[in-house]
């Protein structure tokens, strides 16, 4: 059987062509060929095709038994013509369902996600922890299977042919609007019961409320961000597939460490002696163990070096092993007047000499004084400033002081 591609090149797009792209596709020729735009006979019976063949291939139903039949399988499927071509233009164009795209509800529908987020610590995360969970929601009344009343007792609305709500049609000047309101006949529900045939437990409502405790296991190496899905678990509601719920880690910020992926960072101070002549160090690790290492003696460690340990990180999630652990080193010097002068000349003995100073032969020295710097009286003056206090400061030209810092 040769496919039937009519409706698509009436649209002027490939059988493949997305929801997005048929979408396109139709708002850009339905208006070029909409009556208020071009008034000929000619373009009013092409806004119609376009419009039939639009309103098929938006619905998935009806595009299946299209693209597997041709236009011959629609004409029982409720083909093309259900809806007026102003029907569907005014659809399109947000008069009905609720803006662009809008469409009509079919099939059974996905109930929605429900997300919570969940709080781990940095060690929760190391280790594992399994969390549970209670959390509300609806189910399908288990007296009468979410039916709403007696099995069999039950009848289909036929004003809104069950689906609860209908559409009124309503011409406000040119356009045609429809709208979808609840259907009055049934308030919704969709069907008809007698008042003594209706369930006692959920009122004809067909679902109740129900407490559920979830496990949550949250996996060593887990990340930020991570979902932790439970198919299925969301809201019930009959005629509805239910949605999930989902877990989604969140990593509370750490007071030593940092992370990036599966390593660790850590900032370790040590004092000056033990990044010159060595020494032990030690500190707790998100594992709850201490990480302890040996600075040799003579290994000077600077500030701000970073080293690593290979395999202290966290755990790779699902994988085994683990990432690193960076420790950037701070170096906590001696404060003022912490050794005599004597005691220091020793260190002449020890360290390497000092840098020799030198100036080049005949030029200007300003011989200065350093000084301990005063937060209000060294403010750090911007641009401006410096060039307005030039009078103040006494001549010399802006940034060629003997300044301290
Ligand atoms: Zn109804
Ligand atoms: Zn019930």
């Amino acid at each position: 059987m040769v496919k039937d591609t009519k409706f698509y090149d009436l649209l002027g797009v490939s059988p493949s062509a997305s929801d997005t792209e048929l979408k396109k596709a139709y708002r850009k020729a339905a208006l070029k060929y909409h009556p208020d735009k071009n008034p000929s006979p000619e373009a009013a019976e092409k806004f119609k095709e376009l419009s039939s063949a639009y309103e098929v291939l938006s619905d998935d139903q009806k595009r299946d038994i299209y693209d597997q039949y041709g236009e011959e399988g629609l004409s029982g499927a409720g083909g093309p013509g259900g809806m007026g071509a102003d029907d569907i233009f005014s659809q399109f164009f947000g008069g009905g369902f609720g803006g662009m795209g809008g469409q009509q509800p079919r099939g059974p529908q996905r109930g929605k996600d429900i997300k919570h987020s969940i709080s781990c610590t940095l060690e929760e995360l190391y280790k594992g922890r399994t969390a549970k969970l209670a959390l509300n929601k609806t189910i399908l009344c288990k007296t009468c299977e979410g039916r709403g009343g007696k099995e069999g007792k039950i009848k289909k609305c036929t004003t809104c042919n069950g689906s609860g709500f209908k559409f009124v049609t309503r011409q406000m000047g040119p356009m045609i609007q429809r709208f979808q309101t609840t259907c009055d006949v049934c308030q919704g529900s969709g069907d008809i019961c007698d008042p003594k045939d209706r369930c006692q437990d959920c009122k004809g409502k067909k679902t109740q409320s129900e407490r559920k405790i979830l496990q949550v296991n949250i996996d060593p190496g887990m990340k930020d961000g991570q979902r932790i899905v439970f198919a299925g678990e969301g809201d019930q509601e009959p005629g509805i597939v239910p949605g999930d719920v989902v877990f989604v880690v969140d990593e509370k910020p750490h007071e030593k460490f940092t992370r990036k992926a599966n390593d660790l960072y850590y900032e370790a101070e040590i004092d000056l002696l033990t990044s010159l002549a060595g020494g032990e160090v030690a500190f707790k690790h998100v594992s709850g163990d201490y990480i302890k290492f040996t600075i040799f003696p003579g290994e000077v460690i600077s500030p701000d070096s970073v080293k690593v340990v290979e395999n202290q990180g966290m755990p790779i999630y699902r994988q085994g092993g683990r990432g690193n652990l960076f420790i950037k080193f701070t170096v906590k010097f001696p404060s003022k007047g912490f050794a005599s002068e004597e005691k220091l000349k020793l260190l002449e003995d020890v360290l390497p000499a000092r840098a020799k100073v030198t100036v080049p032969k005949g030029a200007e020295v300003d011989d200065c004084d350093l000084v301990d710097v005063d937060p209000i009286k060294h403010k750090a003056n911007n641009r401006r400033d410096a060039y307005d206090s030039d009078d103040e400061e006494g001549g010399g030209q802006p940034g060629v002081q003997c300044a301290s810092q």
